[in-house]
């Protein structure tokens, strides 16, 4: 029998905000344990939460970047559960009157089709402090309560999503969305983005849904895909073993790539949800959603179409370059200085992607401007040096940039390394002659019919003239001299 899986996930992203949720503490990032804490977020007897308008406009904006739904009236709820890292006892959320239903993202799947996964809700809650379990003479778990009341949003999709590959893209594009908006920093594995999945398999074509299991504890894209397969392929295993899938809770082991079980899932109804009474309702009206409006950026998608068919790009350059806001704006930049969009696009798909990937960096962290990397292909285009010598100074370019932080100048590194292209034609000549005169064995070779010889004579001159000869004369001067042979 065949079987397909049925999965939703629930994407928790901590927004960006310089204060936490409910109070003026910083969400600053890296700051000794408990540094960052006050009476409200520790959870104090008599305290008063003040909701951050900054968090709810981050918010708003996610709902609008996926055509979802914003609320006018919403309710936070106190969601009671007893766990260490939870001084109050509760954590503010929302239940059942969340800021924003509805929505969707797309995603390209691999066969070119596109898919749209519907999203179920978007909404608000504080984030829990963090537990650390120091294991010395006697084992001891430390708190650090500085991640107490750091703002969340909660996108919950709906259970569209029918491979591990296609969760993959879905959180591939929410991330992609959450970064352009920059209202999150996007990273799972420092835990700023995170993924919860429930996952059911039934037969093919079958309508009704199997039990779920609801998988945590997945820190990397990559650990999402594989844990998914995992779970997809223990839970059909069991079904086809005639077993029963029980409804609890996983967690993932990255290193040793299975599940297991934490506990019996727990239903809405264990926590106890009710309105939390210390917040009014939050009313959101029409004008200040229009406000937000106008401060949307271009979105990842809109900005693929516009590339394709303001630059004409192929459709993959346009996908590469729009991966991430940053890079877009990269590129764009370039194309002031240097207005033709397909040479352009090869080098920053190529040597640019090429150099950060090796040196595991961001376009953020490249020193060379997009300015730079014109004034280097224009050196091409003028015939100061050719392409192949230009890939040499690229590379310098973004060393010094990236290792010495004395970003050099293409002209500079051009001009002090003598890598001027040589175009003078008697120049060319006498290397040329001296190719042939060292190699009339080959020549000989040649002119009797063994015509690819050529390349290599090409490849010669191109090495005795450290590849600074102007490659199109080197290819004249040889048919040339070979035709006559005068060698
Ligand atoms: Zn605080």
């Amino acid at each position: 029998m065949e079987y397909e899986a049925i999965i939703g996930l629930e994407v928790h992203a901590q927004l960006l905000t310089e204060s936490k949720i409910f109070c003026g503490c910083s969400t600053k990032y890296g700051s000794p344990p408990n540094s960052q804490t006050c009476p409200v977020c520790l959870g104090m007897p008599g305290v008063l939460p003040v909701l951050n308008k900054k968090a709810v406009e981050y918010t708003i904006k996610m709902v609008l970047a996926v055509e979802g739904r914003v609320k006018e009236k919403s309710v936070f709820a106190r969601k009671n559960y007893f766990y260490p890292d939870l001084p109050k006892g509760y954590q503010i959320s929302q239940y059942d009157q969340p800021l924003a239903c509805g929505g969707f993202i797309e995603i390209d799947l691999p066969d070119g089709r596109k898919k749209k996964i519907k999203i179920t809700r978007i909404h608000l809650e504080e984030d829990a402090g963090k537990s650390m379990h120091i294991e010395n003479e006697d084992t001891k778990t430390l708190m650090d309560m500085n991640r107490c009341g750091i703002p969340l949003i909660e996108i919950v999709s709906q259970p569209d999503l029918s491979s591990p590959e296609e969760a993959y893209l879905y959180l591939g594009k929410l991330k992609q969305i959450l970064m352009y908006l920059r209202i999150c920093a996007g990273n799972m594995e420092e835990g700023n983005l995170r993924c919860d999945a429930n996952v059911s398999v039934r037969p093919k074509g079958e309508k009704g849904f199997g039990t779920s299991t609801e998988v945590k504890n997945m820190n990397s894209f990559k650990g999402v895909e594989k844990a998914l397969e995992y779970e997809i392929q223990k839970q059909i295993r069991i079904l086809e073993s005639g077993g029963k899938i029980e409804h609890e809770t996983l967690l993932w082991d990255e290193k040793k790539e299975k599940v297991f079980s934490m506990r019996a899932k727990e239903e809405s109804h264990d926590y106890r949800y009710f309105p939390e009474p210390d917040l009014v309702r939050l009313v959101i009206n029409q004008g200040w959603i229009e406000k937000i409006r106008k401060t949307m950026p271009e979105l990842p998608d809109q900005r693929e179409n516009r590339f394709i068919k303001e630059y004409n790009l192929p459709e993959y350059d346009a996908g590469v370059l729009t991966s991430s806001k940053d890079l877009a704006d990269w590129y764009e930049e370039g194309l002031k200085y240097y207005p033709n969009p397909k040479i352009l696009s090869n080098w920053v798909m190529g040597e640019v992607l090429r150099e950060l990937k090796e040196r595991r960096v961001e376009i953020r962290d490249l020193r060379m401007k997009p300015k730079d990397l014109a004034e280097l292909l224009k050196l091409i285009d003028d015939k100061t040096i050719s392409g192949k010598i230009a890939k040499d100074v690229f590379k310098e370019m973004a060393e010094t940039g990236l290792l010495m932080h004395t970003q050099k100048k293409a002209e500079e590194i051009v001009k002090k390394k003598g890598l001027v292209q040589v175009t003078d034609k008697a120049q060319i000549e006498i290397v040329v002659g001296k190719v042939l005169s060292e190699n009339q064995g080959s020549v000989k070779e040649y002119l009797a019919g063994k015509k690819k010889l050529f390349g290599f004579f090409v490849g010669e001159v191109m090495k005795k003239a450290k590849g600074k000869a102007n490659p199109k004369m080197v290819n004249e001067i040889l048919k040339e001299k070979l035709k006559i042979g005068d060698a």
